[in-house]
C-alpha cells in the first residue's frame, strides 16, 4: 500500500525564486519536482542541494531517446541521489528495460523510483489524432508496457487512472498532473481533475504546480491540496 503525496512542480524560472517557496516548507509536506526550466537554471548542483536538505526530488526530466542514451541518462541522473525519475512510455518497452536495467546497477541508496508517462495531460482526443487511437485505450496499454518493463509507475491524467488501477497492482504508482480545486484557473491543462476525484479514482500521487507556486501564499495553498487529497 502506498501513502498518497503531494508533489509541488517547483516550475520556478530560477533556483533562488525556488528557494524562497521551498525554504518555508517542511521537509515531508510533499516532494518536489524539478522540471526542465529549473534544471536548465540551477542545474545538478541544485537538485543536490535539494536532496542534501532531505527533499523527495522527482526529477521530470522525461527522458525519451534510443535505450542506450536513456539508460546512461538515468544512471547519471540516479547518481544525484534523486527520489524519482521518469521517461516517456511511447520510446517503448526495450527503452524502460534499459533504463530500469541501469538504475538497478546502482548501490539500493542510488536506486530512484522509475515512472512512465503516458499521455500529456495537455493533450486531448484533438491534439493525440493522427497518433493512433482513443487516449483511454493509448494509455491502458502504455501502462501495462511500462509495469510488465518493471517500472514503478505512471504518470497519467486521474481521468484515467480508475482503469490503470484497476489493471496494475497495488503498489504501482499512479502520478497525476491537471490537478484543480474548482476555484483554480485551468492554464494549458485540458483533462483536470479535483485532489478528491483523484483520490477516489486511486491516484497516489498528485502534481499541482501554478496553483500553489502562484498562489499568494502557497504554503496556505499546498495545505489546502494535502487535505483535499490526504487527510479528507
Ligand atoms: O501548473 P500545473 O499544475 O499545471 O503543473 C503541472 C506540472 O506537471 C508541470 O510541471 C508539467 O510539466 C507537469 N506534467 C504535466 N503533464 C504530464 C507530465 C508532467 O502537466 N503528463
Amino acid at each position: 500500500m502506498i501513502n498518497r503525496m503531494v508533489i509541488v512542480a517547483l516550475d520556478y524560472p530560477s533556483p533562488e525564486l525556488a528557494l524562497q517557496f521551498v525554504d518555508k516548507i517542511q521537509l515531508d509536506s510533499c516532494a518536489l519536482k524539478v522540471g526542465f526550466e529549473l534544471f536548465l537554471s540551477g542545474g545538478p548542483r541544485f537538485v543536490e542541494k535539494l536532496v542534501t536538505q532531505g527533499f523527495k526530488v522527482f526529477l521530470d526530466l522525461k527522458f525519451h531517446d534510443i535505450p542506450n542514451t536513456v539508460a546512461q541518462a538515468c544512471s547519471v541522473a540516479s547518481k544525484l541521489g534523486v527520489w524519482m525519475l521518469n521517461v516517456h512510455a511511447s520510446g517503448g518497452s526495450r527503452m524502460m528495460l534499459a533504463a530500469r536495467e541501469a538504475i538497478d546497477k546502482h548501490d539500493a541508496s542510488f536506486q530512484p523510483k522509475l515512472i512512465a508517462v503516458t499521455v500529456l495531460t495537455s493533450m486531448n482526443q484533438d491534439t493525440l489524432s493522427g497518433v493512433g487511437g482513443e487516449i483511454e485505450h493509448v494509455v491502458a496499454k502504455w501502462a501495462a508496457l511500462a509495469e510488465q518493463a518493471n517500472l514503478d509507475g505512471v504518470v497519467c491524467s486521474a481521468q484515467e487512472a480508475a482503469s490503470i488501477r484497476a489493471q496494475s497492482n497495488s503498489d504501482f504508482m499512479i502520478v497525476t498532473p491537471g490537478i484543480r480545486l474548482p476555484s483554480d484557473n485551468q492554464d494549458d491543462q485540458k483533462r483536470i481533475v479535483s485532489p478528491s476525484d483523484a483520490r477516489a479514482a486511486g491516484v497516489t500521487h498528485i502534481v499541482v504546480g501554478r496553483p500553489i507556486t502562484q498562489a499568494q501564499d502557497p504554503c496556505a495553498a499546498l495545505e489546502v491540496f494535502q487535505k483535499a487529497f490526504i487527510s479528507a
